[in-house]
């Protein structure tokens, strides 16, 4: 009797302990690494191998047709929405604009619990490059790790959203910012950082204790100056293949996105970025490859120790970073088993390495590129079409600085064998030749150190989803885009791939055929990547919907044409099921913003041209558009009645002071008033002159 009493204490406690901490399961890499979980979507690529391939069968070719909402969660302070929820025992967490972490109950969409970084108020007072979205979180242990715009790591208890350790992985000083989502892997979390075009900046990533969130190590993309000795071998290395005084630009290769966890074979492998600045005439004028521009690099997990590199672009000067995802998987090459590692970076080209060693086994072109003519398998190098360099002064060159692909997920699905590949159509001119040995890039000022336009009519620039086979190395089937910027993929042993479309629709497509088997219209346009993930027998789909990204932001002409004029369309959280039958409030109609005509002002055309300057140099176009037409991320200032003469005082309050730091606007506290009335003359400027636009 007293044995099953004191059983029944046990119980009790282990009742008590369960219920009161809530979902206390410690996750671990062989949690993240399990495929066969298809309840949870435990990484920001599901698993630990990036596939975005789930197991869930409920939702298929044939029930696909029957799905509906089945709840939603609208977000109406949030604007660019690009990230990857997670699902870990029912509850989803994802990061919204301004960095602010989320979690929900993923039966129902209620708020658990909510974490802001208050951004704005770590910035204050200082100069600040980059954007206020986040592509997602990481999961380990009991924690969840969000990284900020402005450079810090911070561990979350996954159960109460509580702050448990933060960490600044750069200075506020420094022009780098942080869009990405961390890795953990091993009790250690990754990050690094972008800001390559933001000043001089040398790339690096580092690891942190998840317990503790002391650094651990942290490994360098790109030498230092040899005169302050290098790190360790591997940047002495790399050295040898610079030239000139390249650490006076900082070299750049920020790794800003891609981090990827082998549990198989116990390798972290991580994309790195271009140059800095993109022209290497100037970055490194006498040549040399620029180790570890534009790389794959794996690394030792546990020491950040270098163990191979694959270069996709040797001596890159194109902004061709290898930041895009980075996909394991086992492929049948030949009739040989291959530990693979896909790839398929902003140059153009489908890369299958053999990850144990990072040998280039097969490259081929997956989109219009014309930089070079094929990758030479014996030396795995690309092979350059002549001039492609600029060497005489400008070039029309494919694919454009936004890449072939750039940060939105591809996936792969084992059933059919596929990569299901967003892909981007565009070309641009380069041109050099205002650029000499004497340009220095300055913080938060930043450049590339070579002007470059769009190639082709802004209306010529399409998108393509396409089905790549990594084996043959060839197109399967394609749905052709009228728009780029489509969202990342997922796939299912359903047999379906899912994919948002700039132009709000949400598709479901066959996955053998491509055939479209299911549609929905979000009525806002679609950045982020879908996940899937099941409760109590029951699947799930839900993607974010809030168009965001450098696209989004108006960094080329052609976003502005959707009609998602800031602040006009509800970002939202949309889930769907089998039996959902939810409706969702209708979207209101795409709005194209009206430049605003100050009747009585007369532009100054010197002071315009001077405004143009500045707007370019303080990266104003970042979130305002070039040639200040909104894509949709921030206001467009030709509509902006803050830019008439009488409002200086206003202006001044949000330029100068930071008045709008909450929503993601920084301060420019050198601002002179003759700098702000030359910006006045231009946005004017550029409102008289494209009121006769019309996009719909
Ligand atoms: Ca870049």
């Amino acid at each position: 009797m007293k044995h099953s009493i004191h059983y029944f204490a046990l119980f009790s406690i282990w009742l008590f302990a369960t219920a009161s901490s809530g979902q206390t399961r410690l996750i671990n890499d062989k949690d993240i690494a399990d495929e066969t979980n298809s309840e949870d979507w435990l990484a920001y690529g599901r698993t630990h191998n990036e596939q975005r391939y789930s197991p869930l069968t409920q939702i298929n070719q044939k029930s696909v047709a029957k799905m509906g909402v089945d709840w939603h969660l609208d977000l109406p302070g949030d604007v660019g929405l690009v990230s990857t929820p997670l699902v870990i025992d029912g509850v989803m967490y994802f990061t919204g604009s301004m960095n602010i972490v989320r979690a929900v109950d993923a039966l129902t969409g209620a708020v658990l619990w909510q974490h802001d970084p208050k951004v704005a108020e770590e910035v204050v007072g200082h100069k600040r490059a980059g954007w206020v979205h986040n592509r997602g979180l990481s999961a380990y242990g009991n924690k969840i790790f969000a990284a900020t715009w402005d450079g810090r790591l911070q561990a979350l208890d996954r159960n109460s959203g509580k702050l448990l350790w933060s960490t600044r992985t750069f200075g506020l000083e420094e022009p780098l910012y942080i869009t990405g989502a961390p890795k953990a892997f091993k009790g250690k979390v990754l990050i690094g950082n972008g800001g390559t075009e933001a000043g001089p900046t040398r790339g690096y990533v580092s690891a942190y204790d998840t317990e503790t969130g002391e650094l651990a190590w942290r490994f360098y993309i790109v030498p230092g100056n040899p005169e302050d000795g290098f790190e360790d071998e591997t940047m002495e290395m790399a050295a040898e293949t610079w030239s000139g005084n390249w650490w006076e630009h900082g070299g750049g290769g920020n790794a800003w996105h891609a981090f990827t966890y082998d549990e198989e074979l116990d390798q972290l492998y991580i994309g790195t970025g271009n140059g800095s600045p993109w022209n290497q005439k100037l970055r490194s004028p006498d040549g040399g490859d620029n180790l570890f521009l534009c790389s794959v690099v794996a690394l030792d997990p546990d020491t950040g120790e270098y163990l191979w590199h694959y270069q996709t672009v040797p001596g890159e000067t194109w902004d061709y970073n290898s930041n895009m995802d980075i996909v394991l998987a086992d492929l049948t090459l030949e009739g040989r088993d291959v530990k693979a590692l896909m790839h398929a970076p902003k140059n153009g080209f489908f890369y299958v390495l053999d990850r144990r060693t990072g040998t280039l086994l097969s490259a081929e072109k997956f989109a219009d590129t014309n930089w070079a003519t094929h990758i030479d398998l014996a030396t795995g190098r690309p092979v350059e079409r002549q001039g492609a360099r600029y060497e005489d002064g400008s070039e029309n060159i494919f694919p454009s600085p936004f890449g072939a692909h750039s940060w939105h997920a591809m996936s792969y699905n084992p059933k059919t064998g596929l990569v299901y590949l967003p892909t981007i159509h565009l070309s641009a001119d380069f041109i050099d030749e205002s650029y000499n040995t004497q340009w220095r890039s300055v913080a938060f000022e930043g450049g590339t150190a070579v002007d470059w336009s769009q190639g082709a009519d802004p209306r010529d620039y399409s998108g393509e989803l396409q089905a790549w086979d990594p084996v043959t190395q060839q197109k399967r089937w394609s749905v052709p885009q009228s728009d780029p910027w489509a969202s990342g993929t997922l796939t299912t042993a359903g047999g379906l791939v899912f994919q948002g479309e700039a132009n709000g629709h949400f598709s479901a497509y066959d996955a053998s055929s491509g055939e479209t088997v299911w549609t929905f219209d979000a009525g806002l346009g679609i950045s982020a990547p879908p996940i899937t993930y099941a409760i109590d027998g029951k699947q799930y789909v839900s993607v974010l919907v809030g168009y965001g990204g450098g696209y989004a932001s108006g960094l080329t002409p052609g976003s502005e044409r959707l009609g998602w004029a800031y602040g006009v369309h509800t970002r939202r959280l949309l889930t769907f099921s089998l039996e959902g039958k939810k409706t969702v409030p209708q979207q209101p109609a795409p709005h194209y913003p009206e430049p605003l005509i100050e009747a009585d002002f007369a532009v100054n055309n010197s002071l315009a041209e001077k405004g143009a300057g500045l707007f370019i140099q303080h990266a104003c176009y970042a979130c305002h558009g070039l040639g200040a037409i909104s894509g949709g991320m921030a206001p467009d200032l030709r509509a902006s009645a803050m830019f008439f003469s009488e409002m200086t005082q206003p202006l001044r309050g949000i330029v100068r002071e930071g008045k709008r730091l909450d929503r993601g606007m920084p301060g420019y506290p050198d601002m002179s008033d003759a700098e702000l009335v030359a910006l006045r003359h231009y946005i004017r400027r550029e409102a008289h002159a494209q009121t006769d636009i019309n996009w719909e």
